[in-house]
């Protein structure tokens, strides 16, 4: 892996239905925004085009690296079973603390909503995160490989 300031160039090898091992190379691009408490960190966009939403972890699934909702669509939750109620409670919490919410994900506190608030709210939203990554990794057990992190 090779990083400079905006982009990380993935490069590894593929071995797929037991065939020959194929080369795979590109570049995730990425962004630096400031830390909710201080600072900034960085994130990857998500290499698949159609999404390129902001992460910060990619999953190796099949021959690419991709953002948790990516792996995720490609699992769908049926309408009301434990996937879609940990993602609809999650949903009603990230459209009321997030500036920018997008639907799926936010980064940055409402404005004119009070830190402790965001804060208490934030933890419970990172609470429904963790169960929905649980119940998603048991669905999808075997299938997914290793995460990258920055
Ligand atoms: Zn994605």
């Amino acid at each position: 892996m090779a990083q400079d300031a905006s982009a990380l160039t993935l490069d590894y090898k593929v071995q797929l239905y037991g065939g020959d091992w194929e080369p795979m190379k590109y570049t995730v691009p990425l962004e630096a925004l400031p830390c909710r408490y201080g600072g900034e960190r960085q994130y990857f966009h998500c290499p698949n085009r159609q999404c390129a939403r902001r992460c910060e972890v990619l999953y190796s699934y099949g021959q690419y690296f991709l953002c948790r909702h990516c792996c995720g669509y490609l699992y769908p939750s049926q309408k009301g079973d434990r996937l879609d109620k940990l993602l609809e409670a999650k949903r009603k919490i990230g459209a009321r603390i997030f500036e920018d919410w997008d639907g799926v994900d936010g980064w940055c506190k409402r404005k004119g909503m009070h830190w402790r608030t965001f804060e208490g709210q934030f933890r419970r939203y990172r609470q429904l995160e963790d169960a929905w990554q649980g119940e998603f990794y048991h669905r999808a057990r075997g299938l997914l490989g290793e995460g990258v992190r920055l």
